[in-house]
């Protein structure tokens, strides 16, 4: 016999799988950075690595720039971009992901600021405060960074950093660090 209750009953959407948030993309920025080897090629590799992400989908890249090192100053100066995605990857998801990808392209942690071939870290994920065991965004440090805050006012003017506002106003603070505009990152 027929439920007929039951069968009214609205059926719940299927949850999303495990690593995706439900409903609208969410528009994520990504900081690469990299100085051992040949910076400019990993960080190529490692923005054809991030568009083969699943559910996501790139839709800027930042020019590549030259910042001097900060924290530990004898090694190169550093290569660094941006890049805008919309992603369906949920916050830890989306950093497993990067680590994933540093790892792949070799990247290792001997200390605090050491030189490395690949960085990547999680600077925005739409306009959400995330704090999680391993993971902080906005990016704790993204604020005291030129080589983040100059690519990101490039490709997003318009943002707003959760509590602390838009990237060029922040770039403002940090006009003294040394940092040098290349070419395009996106191979054309
Ligand atoms: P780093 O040596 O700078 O690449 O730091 C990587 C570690 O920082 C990772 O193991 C993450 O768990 C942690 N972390 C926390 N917040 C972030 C973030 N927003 N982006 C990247 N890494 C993060």
């Amino acid at each position: 016999m027929i439920d007929s209750a039951a069968s009214l009953r609205p059926v719940p959407a299927p949850a999303p799988p495990t690593g995706f948030a439900s409903g609208a993309p969410v528009r994520a920025c990504i900081g690469l950075g990299a100085n051992l080897g040949d910076p400019v090629a990993q960080l190529r590799a490692a923005l054809a690595a991030i568009a083969r992400l699943p559910s996501t989908c790139i839709v800027s890249v930042s020019s590549i720039y030259r910042s001097a090192p900060v924290g530990y100053l004898d090694q190169p100066d550093f290569y660094n971009a941006v890049v805008a995605l919309d992603t369906r990857l949920a916050p830890q998801a989306l950093l497993d992901a990067l680590l994933a990808i540093e790892q792949e392209g070799g990247r290792t942690r001997e200390f605090r600021n050491a030189p490395r071939l690949i960085d990547l870290d999680l600077l925005l994920y739409g306009d959400q405060v995330v704090d999680l065991p391993h993971l902080t965004v906005p990016h704790p440090r993204l604020a005291d960074r030129a080589f983040v805050l100059l690519p990101l006012a490039e490709i997003a003017p318009g943002c707003t950093i959760p509590g602390l506002g838009s990237p060029a106003g922040l770039a403002l603070a940090v006009a003294g660090q040394a940092i040098e505009r290349l070419g395009a990152l996106e191979a054309r």
